[in-house]
């Protein structure tokens, strides 16, 4: 579904060569010298086409690194002087954007705090009026498709239209493997809600570590993002913020050569791009098949221990003849055949029983006599 929101494709941007578009450069300018160095590194690489660096810091807690401030901008129209690459850096509210294009930066962004709160955007949107300047527009801290759209029609309400959008992951209280988790589905209904919006993926502030940059960075160009946004730094080990995700220059090289590019350039490329995108969602869906299974699994085990604590049988014939009930209704109205949701259910309800005969070791019922009870109809699960 195509809304009215319509912004220039990626190729209209300054800087832009070919997919991926790389972004790259320190979490934050902490030196002239330090941003010189990272950003002539990174310009020798030939593959870097615009450099960040944060100078207006939001930090979690105060008592950090809040950022050098307006005495960084002079840094950065050095680096566009002497290397060629753009220059990008966040603003938070009007006065950074006043000083950001008194200074001739390229591309600002969005910071993933600023997007969530509606005022912040008014403010920067309002501030940007009458500028050709590009926009990325992080998504928010919490997974909200409307928030993130309404952030980027705000800025094109101010007359800017090269607009991008940055998916730097989503934060939980939940504990996982990433800093913020990625919602792959999110950036890609985004892009269907918005014409031609470029994609750019920022793996660094997802992962919060340098060991899964290559996998998710390939994760991206495989939903045909268009764009990479990665830290680097000239020395990592010693930055002001964000040290353990960022790289060095010959790290992100390595990073960007070992991409594989899966760019259809066939006579057809609209219809095998409209297939990826597809593919992709798809392939998002079967993962959260998986992870939703997982978690009932866990569920079937918890109440086997919990039975097997009180001394109760697994067996429960009735409550399982109602959950078939229930929810091959529930199918049907959505579609989905009788015999399939039947069909479906018997195989998780036998993977169920394995799982609870495992907590159940010492039960009073075997495996196998257990699955030939379910084949019976007779319901062991709670
Ligand atoms: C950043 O890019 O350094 C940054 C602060 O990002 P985010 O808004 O995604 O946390
Ligand atoms: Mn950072």
């Amino acid at each position: 579904m195509k809304t009215s929101i319509q912004v220039e494709p990626i190729t209209s941007w300054t800087h832009y060569k070919k997919r991926p578009l790389v972004i790259s450069g320190p979490c934050s300018a902490e030196t002239e010298e330090q941003v010189l160095q990272t950003a002539r590194e990174l310009a020798a690489s030939g593959k870097v086409d615009i450099f960040r660096a944060g100078i207006w810091k939001p930090r979690t807690r105060p008592g950090t690194f809040e950022g050098m401030g307006s005495a960084a901008l002079p840094w950065l129209k050095r680096v566009k002087e002497e290397t060629g690459l753009g220059i990008a850096t966040e603003v938070a509210n009007a006065k950074h954007v006043y000083e950001a294009l008194k200074y001739g930066v390229d591309h600002l962004w969005i910071g993933a705090r600023s997007t969530a709160n509606p005022f912040v955007v008014q403010e920067i949107a309002d501030a940007l009026q009458g500028s050709d300047i590009t926009v990325l527009v992080k998504n928010p801290i919490n997974p909200e498709l409307e928030l993130w759209v309404g952030a980027i029609e705000r800025i094109k309400k101010a007359g800017i239209t090269k607009i991008g959008a940055i998916h730097r992951g989503f934060s939980s209280y939940e504990k996982t493997a990433f800093r913020n988790i990625p919602h792959w589905l999110i950036p890609v209904e985004l892009k269907q809600r918005v014409e031609n919006l470029p994609l750019i993926c920022d793996p660094s502030h997802i992962c919060g570590n340098r060991t899964l940059l290559l996998e998710i960075s390939q994760k991206a160009m495989d939903l045909n993002f268009d764009g990479l946004m990665i830290e680097s730094h000239i020395d990592p080990s010693v930055a002001l913020s964000d040290a353990a995700q960022q790289v060095t220059p010959r790290t992100l090289t390595c990073i960007i050569n070992r991409l594989v590019m899966r760019n259809p350039e066939s006579t057809d490329s609209h219809f095998l791009n409209v297939l990826e995108e597809l593919r992709g969602k798809i392939d998002i869906y079967d993962e959260q098949l998986i992870d939703i299974l997982e978690k009932r699994m866990n569920v079937a085990k918890s109440i086997a221990r919990y039975k097997k604590e009180n001394s109760i049988t697994i067996l429960q014939t009735k409550r399982w003849a109602e959950v078939v009930q229930k929810i091959v209704a529930l199918g049907e109205k959505k579609g989905l055949s009788n015999a399939f949701v039947n069909d479906m259910l018997r195989l998780i309800h036998q993977e169920s029983i394995n799982h609870q005969n495992q907590v159940m070791n010492d039960a009073r019922i075997g495996s196998e006599e257990l699955e030939e009870k379910v084949k019976n109809g007779v319901s062991p699960t709670g």
